[in-house]
């Protein structure tokens, strides 16, 4: 191995290290730090979805599950596209369950790419995206997205399609700025995408997290995009329980089918005991969607506040469980170096924004921190971050 000048690790590959949210939960342990860094929250989700999982384990549900996943987790998945949006896939060859969405996201740019094609997304981007782009052999297109209100250059993203363009990858509710697009935006994209014959993937994983009495509005529910729309989401964040890795994909028929074709290689199936457990998950009465979203819209408003009183330079999401601040209000420039530093100088862990942007200057100041904790793990949080400008 010692012999071979050739690095071991594939070109493809070469410019991906390890991802920023181990390195930072890892910083977290070995410090014993407050970790706001990595996105997963601090209490389990409801008890009655462990017991179907449970049930499952004990009733032997323990062998593959089917490659698209169980009917009855299909089944759920088509009704709560079909309860929330009005959007109806057939559960049989137009819902796939993944590996959370990061294997749907992986399976459709593998699936749906070839070498050259580009596809677009706003930057800052989340990691796996650009990562799974260049294992898809493709190039992102990225449209920058700046503070304060992360709004879409109409300009800017009309001048990034080419005759390559393959697909827009869009992620909103929008991890990691907690931006929600807004109508304009999405039916902006959209016009784009129907007008050059443009696949869209969209990235909903935030979907039950939107603030202040907006709603989620999947791209697939806008005119002439339901045909040509790949929507992906996940039974992590919404039901608390983020290392069960369901996820899943809707859309039409051909799509899906593209996109199993992939997954059938990566994976080809998992989870097969949880994936009752989230069928059973999905069909919860709308009272704990709204207490969800209540309960993590309190939260945000408890850091933000912190934060502020801290002296950060605070963009308070409209969406998602994280928030970015500027840390230039404390005389700091250089995010990446300050989030090394935080846990030495207020034991607490962020995230540097700058590793999801290709645009380094815009993202250089900004820092993403996790709000999906306990009550008393904030303020504690902010209580330290407090004692940074003092
Ligand atoms: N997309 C976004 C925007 C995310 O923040 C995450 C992290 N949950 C994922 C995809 C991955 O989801 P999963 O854990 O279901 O793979
Ligand atoms: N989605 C989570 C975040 O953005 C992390 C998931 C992961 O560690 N890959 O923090």
């Amino acid at each position: 191995m010692a012999t071979t000048e050739r690095p071991l690790l594939s070109a493809k590959l070469a410019q991906f290290g390890t991802t920023i949210f181990a390195q930072m939960s890892e910083l977290a342990l070995r410090t014993g730090a407050i970790n706001l860094g990595q996105g997963f929250p601090d209490t389990d989700g409801p008890p009655e979805i462990i017991e179907a999982a449970v049930e499952a384990l004990r009733g032997g549900q323990n062998q593959y599950a089917p490659g698209p996943g169980i009917p009855a987790l299909r089944e759920a998945i088509a009704a709560h596209q079909r309860r929330f949006y009005r959007l109806d896939p057939d559960p049989d060859g137009e819902v796939l369950v993944t590996t959370g969405a990061t294997e749907a996201v992986a399976a459709a740019l593998l699936g749906l790419c070839d070498p050259g094609d580009e596809i677009i997304t706003f930057e800052p981007y989340y990691d796996s995206y650009a990562a799974c782009i260049a294992l898809a052999g493709a190039t992102r297109r990225p449209i920058t997205l700046r503070p304060p209100g992360y709004s879409v250059d109409p300009d800017a993203f009309a001048a990034a399609f080419t005759a390559r363009t393959r697909a827009v990858l869009l992620n909103s509710p929008h991890n990691p700025t907690g931006k929600v697009f807004t109508r304009q935006e999405l039916e902006l994209i959209a016009a784009h995408c129907r007008e050059r014959g443009v696949l869209a993937i969209c990235d909903e994983v935030y979907e039950h997290l939107v603030f202040d009495g907006r709603d989620h509005v999947p791209l697939a529910t806008l005119p002439g995009m339901a045909e040509r729309t790949l929507t992906i989401s996940s039974a992590g964040k919404t039901f608390s329980f983020t290392g069960w890795k369901i996820g899943w994909a809707t859309g039409p028929r051909a799509l899906v089918a593209a996109v199993q074709t992939a997954k059938q290689f990566l994976t080809f199936t998992s989870g097969a005991p949880l994936q009752p457990a989230i069928a059973y998950a999905l069909g919860l009465p709308d009272a704990y969607f709204e207490s969800f979203r209540a309960g993590m819209q309190a939260k945000r408003d408890r850091l933000c506040a912190g934060l502020e009183a801290a002296g950060l330079d605070v963009f308070r999401p409209d969406g998602t469980y994280f928030v970015t601040a500027d840390i230039r209000p404390l005389g700091e420039q250089d995010g990446h170096a300050f989030c090394l530093r935080l846990p030495e100088r207020a034991g607490v862990v962020a995230v540097p924004t700058v590793v999801f942007y290709d645009d380094k200057e815009v993202g250089r100041p900004l820092i993403r921190f996790a709000f999906c904790k306990r009550d008393e793990i904030i303020d504690e949080a902010a209580a330290r971050l407090a004692r940074l400008h003092g």
